[in-house]
């Protein structure tokens, strides 16, 4: 940065003056400490944090503007709460281009009464020009989440997260958020960010290979500003002994069986070049004739691996119900939904009702309408 740039030059302009003129070293010292100083100012900059777009708010004041206002508490808290059914998403934009190490979400008010209301699976990408979110802009992605377990329906609370192997700074970044715990509303009081503008330099530190089934990771720190950065290398087998080979069936592809470097571990791949899976060989072996409700079938064996399937005969649809005068289909006996029964009137001066009586309501209304005429 300009102000650093300016000091270092201070700082070495004394020195050699010091030296020069064989001053005393406090001077130095002075100097030094002067430095150290406007370095630290540096580091802790006030940077501004706004959200420039987004997943609107359910209510008035629900805003992702309201993820960076600095009310998260019970006494001031106001939150971004915006319906959630597969995804949301917030952009922010820093007032300066900031590095970001991590950050932490804090939840809302009524999280403990409103579960479900967390994210659950994220990502944060970071952007050096930001234009307008339909266009084009070139986003990065520097950190993942997938099927989060921490955060718990707890009002205000905070959880924080760290960015693995991030090195660059951006000035815009971006959530986008693709599950959360299950309600149909996803809330966050704040966003807060753990960033510094340093111009870093990094060097490598600790390194530990990965081995099929352990993690490895690189640290980092920066000559300038001392924070260290872990990257994460992956547990991976190094695929590359050949094994046996399988052809090609009806459903799958020729296949390879690899073997690791490393280890006793073997996976089936498909043959680079191999053949490609040869589709069933179809052959009639029968029909199932149609009923009042269902289209007639055809069904067919394959030769080779003698899967069956079956599918409509075209020429022999279902024939809908033929119901007779009883509301029964002559043809399967499934009776007539909304048939009424006729009941013989059982003599003068009663009145019975007409039609066959199925619920207990009319069971009673024709006893009242019966009693009555007595
Ligand atoms: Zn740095
Ligand atoms: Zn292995
Ligand atoms: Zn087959
Ligand atoms: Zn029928």
């Amino acid at each position: 940065m300009k102000v650093r740039g300016k000091w270092k030059k201070t700082l070495a302009l004394l020195v050699s003056l010091a030296m020069l003129l064989g001053m005393m070293p406090d001077l130095t010292l002075t100097a030094v400490k002067a430095a150290a100083e406007e370095n630290a100012a540096e580091s802790t900059q006030t940077v501004t944090f706004e959200g420039i777009d987004g997943t609107s708010g359910c209510g008035y004041g629900e805003g992702y503007e309201s993820l960076f206002d600095g009310k998260y508490t019970e006494s001031d808290g106001t939150k971004w709460c915006c319906d959630f059914s597969d995804s949301a998403y917030v952009i922010i934009e820093a007032s300066v281009p900031v590095w970001i190490g991590g950050y932490t979400f804090v939840t809302g008010n009524d999280n403990a009464r409103e579960s479900g209301r967390n994210p659950k699976t994220w990502k944060l990408y970071g952007c050096e020009a930001y234009r307008f979110e339909d266009e084009d802009n070139s986003w990065t992605e520097i950190a993942s989440v997938t099927g989060d377990t921490t955060m718990q329906d707890k009002n205000y609370t905070s959880y924080p997260f760290s960015v693995d192997g991030n090195e660059t700074k951006y000035q815009y970044y971006k959530f986008e958020f693709t599950a959360n715990q299950g309600a149909d509303v996803m809330q966050l009081s704040e966003i807060l960010f753990d960033y510094n503008v340093c111009d870093h330099e990094w060097v490598n530190g600790e390194t530990q290979a990965a081995t099929c089934t352990k993690d490895g990771f690189q640290k980092k720190s920066c000559k300038n500003c001392k924070r260290e950065i872990t990257t994460i290398i992956p547990a991976a087998h190094r695929w590359g002994a050949i094994g046996q080979t399988k052809e090609a069936t009806c459903t799958e592809g020729e296949l390879q069986e690899e073997k690791c470097l490393a280890c006793e571990e073997t996976r089936w791949v498909s043959k680079s070049g191999g053949a490609p899976a040869l589709g069933h060989d179809w052959e009639e072996t029968g029909t199932e004739a149609h009923t009042c409700t269902e289209n007639g079938k055809i069904i067919r064996t394959c030769t080779r691996c003698h899967a069956v399937d079956e599918k409509d005969d075209p020429d022999d649809p279902a024939t809908g119900h033929d119901f007779g005068t009883d509301g029964k289909c002559t043809q399967c006996d499934a009776a007539k939904s909304d048939y009424l029964t006729p009941t013989t009137p059982k003599g003068e001066g009663t009145k019975e009702s007409p039609y066959e009586i199925k619920t207990a309501e009319g069971r009673k209304q024709a006893e009242r309408e019966k009693w009555s005429t007595v």
